[in-house]
């Protein structure tokens, strides 16, 4: 296949560890598409079911990737979601996991008005870094940007690295 001039990126995480604001925020510098595809699933009926515990519809993983092919190999998207092991390796180009702190991201779900087991439920997968490792088993590790999110500086300097990233991608200074 022939290399995407725009790349895609997926950018991962435990629940509150900030994909949609880091999304919005390199969607609106770097002009790639941000899709949240937890609403997009909702929105084209992708779903398979509800999940009682984390309570919120669960993606029917098959249909997404169906709906998604015809655009993604053109490139240029910015997929935001907490997993990230059901997309064709050859679709993506970078994966970002986001990583946050306990305490910080106790607050963050707190604020959010979980019950208690949804934010037990996330905070477990943050400890165990669930996510990092499913990224590390679904895509070569070179391809994985492990990135701290904690505070708005942060998220800035992420958004910066990863606009510097795409662009680095662009004038094909990348593989
Ligand atoms: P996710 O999409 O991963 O569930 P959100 O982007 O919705 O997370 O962020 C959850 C909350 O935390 C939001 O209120 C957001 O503004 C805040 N937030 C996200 N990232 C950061 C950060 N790096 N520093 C401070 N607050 C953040
Ligand atoms: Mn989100």
């Amino acid at each position: 296949m022939a290399r995407r001039e725009i790349p895609n990126l997926i950018v991962c995480g435990t629940p509150g560890t900030g994909k949609t604001s880091l999304a919005h925020k390199l969607a609106s510098q770097s002009g790639l598409k941000h899709i949240d595809l937890s609403k997009y699933a909702v929105e084209h009926n992708l779903v398979d079911g509800w999940d009682e515990v984390l309570n919120c519809a669960v993606l029917d993983e098959d249909k997404v990737v169906d709906h998604l092919e015809s655009c993604l190999p053109d490139g240029g998207y910015i997929l935001d979601y907490h997993g990230c092991d059901f997309f064709p390796q050859e679709l993506i180009d970078t994966v970002v996991v986001l990583r946050t702190e306990n305490s910080v991201l106790y607050d963050r779900l707190k604020a959010r008005g979980y019950p208690e087991a949804k934010i037990s439920n996330n905070m477990e997968c943050e400890i165990f870094q669930t996510i990092l490792d499913e990224a590390r088993e679904s895509y070569e590790e070179d391809i994985i940007m492990e990135l701290s999110s904690n505070t708005p500086e942060e998220q800035d300097a992420n958004a910066e690295k990863l606009v510097s990233w795409i662009a680095d991608w662009k004038n094909d200074k990348l593989k």
